[in-house]
């Protein structure tokens, strides 16, 4: 049987051979381990070997596991699902990175329900960069607005984009989908020289986002093995 740790192993070494092949230093792309429906031991045994960067995409068991693991100071948590206006305040209170900031409502209640006695919350926010009707994520027509609100937002902190492309096999595809994400995090980058966080690529496209410029991927079932 293939371990946690080994399969861990197997995605740093995936993403330091697609950066060596487009000249980049690996250190500049963070891998997270996308545990949704993965129990706590999954994540302890990725912890034991030594990764703190973890995403949960439902508030619910996301916050649960949080509380669970508040004892294990040194990781980092980041939220990454589709955010309902009520569950903002479970998210702003649990979480340090929130990736999927898509909408002005969402962003205000996060500003407003971030404790102050936390540091401001690490916002990515989320674009639609395929028009896809099934998607979340806000146009890159509204990513203007909804990025100077993120930036007048004592309680947040914008780091960047993310966006997860129509699903295809193409390299090319894929390519295309996420260096449409990349010029868009450029162009807004020339407004906010802060953003350092473009978070692209998950179990299948890993090697098309690095390529494009991906400097997180998030990675789940190559890690944990298939979701049920
Ligand atoms: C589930 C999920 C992932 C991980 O997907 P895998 O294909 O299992 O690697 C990455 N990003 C988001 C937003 C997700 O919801």
């Amino acid at each position: 049987m293939v371990t946690i740790a080994e399969r861990l192993d197997a995605a740093y070494a995936r993403i330091a051979t697609a950066a060596k092949k487009c000249n980049r230093d690996e250190k500049d792309i963070t891998l997270i381990a996308v545990s949704k429906k993965k129990p706590l031991e999954d994540i302890l045994a990725a912890f034991d070997h030594g990764h703190r960067e973890f995403a949960e995409s439902y508030v619910q068991e996301g916050v649960e596991k949080v509380q669970a693991l508040n004892d294990h100071k040194t990781i980092v948590w980041h939220f990454i699902g589709p955010i309902q206006s009520n569950k903002t305040k479970a998210i702003a209170e649990h979480f340090h990175w929130v990736q999927s900031v898509d909408r002005e409502k969402i962003a205000r209640r996060l500003n407003e329900q971030r404790p102050t006695n936390m540091k401001p919350l690490n916002i990515l926010i989320q674009v639609n960069i395929d028009n896809d009707d099934n998607k979340s994520g806000c146009s890159v027509a509204q990513l203007p607005q909804l990025a100077e609100l993120v930036d007048n937002s004592r309680q947040l902190h914008l780091r960047g984009l993310m966006a997860i492309p129509a699903k295809t096999d193409s390299f090319d595809a894929q390519l295309q989908s996420f260096e449409k994400l990349k010029a868009c995090f450029d162009k807004l980058q020339t407004q906010y020289p802060q953003l350092d966080t473009l978070s692209m690529g998950m179990s299948a496209d890993v090697d098309a986002a690095i390529a494009a410029g991906s400097t997180m991927v998030r990675v789940g079932t190559a890690i944990f093995g298939e979701r049920s």
